[in-house]
C-alpha cells in the first residue's frame, strides 16, 4: 500500500543512543536536557530567540489564543485541518471564517476588514500547505484595527519567506511535529513568539502555571513534551535539508508527468524556498475527483482529502458563515503520495493512473 505520506525514520542506532542518555539521567520529562538541546537546535536552525517545545500543534494554537488573552470573535481560514478551527472553540472564543483565494487558498486579506467587528481581537491563518500567507497585508490590516496575529505553520517548517523562516512571522507562529509533517518528532509541536514580553507567560502556560512548590499564576495546561519526543527531533533535525531535497525531487517528477490540462495546483509565493510539503491537486470537479480517487484506491494507493470539508460548513460551527471559494476547492482537492522513500516507479504508476482516469 502507498499512503498519502509515511513517517521518515532516523537510524535505529543513533535513537538508540539518545535512549542510553535517558536511562543514565532518568528524566523522562518536565524541561529535560534533550528537550533543552533540542530547543536551542531549532531555534538556531529556524534563526528565533523565543521558541517553546511543547506536546503537540493543537496545544501550542490553544496556548497562543490563552496567552495573549484572547476571548471573542477571532477570523480565520475555512481552508486549513479541524484543528486551527477546534483550537479557536476550545478557547470559548468564536471563528469567523473569512474567505480564501483562488489562487493561493490561502485566507483572501482583500475579504478580512469587511468581517472584522468591535468584537474582533485577533486573525489566525493557516499558511496552507506550507505556501505563505500575505504576510505584509495581514499585518497592515492587524496594524490597523489593533490585532493580534497568530499563525498557524503546522504545514511550513523548513519553509523560508523573504530570507526568513516561516515561523517567525506574525505575533506568534505555531508548528506541528506530528508524525506526518515534514520535521517531526513523533507527536510535538512549537510555539515562536516575537512577543518578548511573554517569555515568562508562554513558559507557565506550558507547564501548569506554577514555579515550584509555591508560585502560582494562572490555570496553565500541561503542554510538555517528553525527552523521548525530543530525542527523536534531535535525530530528525540534522536530516531536514535533505528531506525537503527529497520530496522537491518526488514534487518535479509530478509536475513533469501529470497532465496539467484538466488539473490545476495552487500558486506558489515567488519569494520563498519551499519545503514541498504536500502535493495537492484540484480537479474540475467533484465528480472529477472522485474518479480518480477511486482508481487510486483500487490500486492500493491511499490519497487524502486536505482539506475537506471546507471548516465553515462543519455542523459544530456556532455561526454559519459561506464561503464559497474554499468550499469549491475543498470540495474537488486531493493529495497524493509525497513523501521520503516513494520510488521513481511509483511516482510514474500514480501519474499514469490519474491521467487515465481524468
Ligand atoms: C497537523 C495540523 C495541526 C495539528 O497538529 P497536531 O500536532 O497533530 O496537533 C494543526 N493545524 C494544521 C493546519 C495541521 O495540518
Amino acid at each position: 500500500m502507498i499512503n498519502v505520506t509515511k513517517a521518515f525514520l532516523p537510524d535505529r542506532e543513533e535513537y538508540i543512543q539518545y535512549i542510553h542518555e535517558i536511562w543514565d539521567s532518568v528524566q523522562l520529562t518536565n524541561n529535560g536536557p534533550l528537550l533543552q538541546r533540542l530547543e536551542s537546535q531549532l531555534k538556531e536552525f529556524l534563526g528565533v530567540d523565543n521558541l517553546y517545545y511543547c506536546s503537540n500543534g493543537t496545544i501550542v494554537l490553544q496556548i497562543a489564543l490563552k496567552a495573549l488573552e484572547i476571548k471573542k470573535e477571532v477570523i480565520t481560514t475555512p481552508f486549513s485541518y479541524c484543528a486551527t478551527t477546534n483550537s479557536i472553540l476550545w478557547e470559548n472564543c468564536t471563528p469567523v471564517f473569512v474567505d480564501v483565494d483562488p489562487n493561493t487558498f490561502n485566507i483572501n486579506p482583500g475579504l478580512i476588514e469587511a468581517s472584522i467587528t468591535e468584537n474582533t481581537e485577533a486573525i489566525m491563518a493557516t499558511h496552507v500547505y506550507g505556501n505563505p500567507c500575505d504576510v505584509e497585508a495581514i499585518e497592515a490590516i492587524a496594524k490597523k484595527h489593533s490585532l493580534k496575529v497568530i499563525y498557524d505553520t503546522a504545514h511550513g517548517f523548513g519553509v523560508r519567506y523573504k530570507g526568513r523562516s516561516l515561523l517567525s512571522y506574525g505575533d506568534l507562529s505555531t508548528c506541528s511535529f506530528h508524525a506526518t509533517k515534514v520535521f517531526h518528532t513523533v507527536e510535538g509541536g512549537v510555539l515562536v513568539s516575537n512577543l518578548p514580553e511573554l517569555n515568562q507567560k508562554l513558559h507557565l502556560l506550558r507547564a501548569f502555571g506554577h514555579r515550584g512548590d509555591e508560585e502560582y499564576f494562572f490555570a496553565g495546561i500541561n503542554g510538555k513534551n517528553s525527552e523521548f519526543h525530543a530525542a527523536m527531533g534531535l535525530c530528525n533535525l540534522p536530516h531536514v535539508p535533505e528531506i525537503i531535497k527529497n520530496r522537491k525531487a518526488i514534487f518535479d517528477q509530478y509536475d513533469g508527468l501529470l497532465n496539467w490540462d484538466a488539473l490545476r495546483k495552487p500558486c506558489l509565493s515567488p519569494d520563498m524556498e519551499y519545503n514541498y510539503a504536500y502535493y495537492p491537486l484540484v480537479f474540475e470537479s467533484e465528480a472529477a475527483m472522485r474518479k480518480v480517487q477511486a482508481a487510486l484506491v483500487e490500486h492500493q494507493i491511499i490519497p487524502r482529502r486536505y482539506f475537506y470539508p471546507s471548516l465553515n460548513t462543519l455542523p459544530f460551527m456556532p455561526v454559519k458563515y459561506e464561503c464559497p471559494v474554499s468550499e469549491d476547492i475543498s470540495a474537488r482537492v486531493l493529495c497524493i503520495p509525497l513523501y521520503v522513500g516513494l520510488s521513481p516507479e511509483d511516482i510514474t504508476t500514480i501519474s499514469q493512473l490519474i491521467n487515465r482516469n481524468l
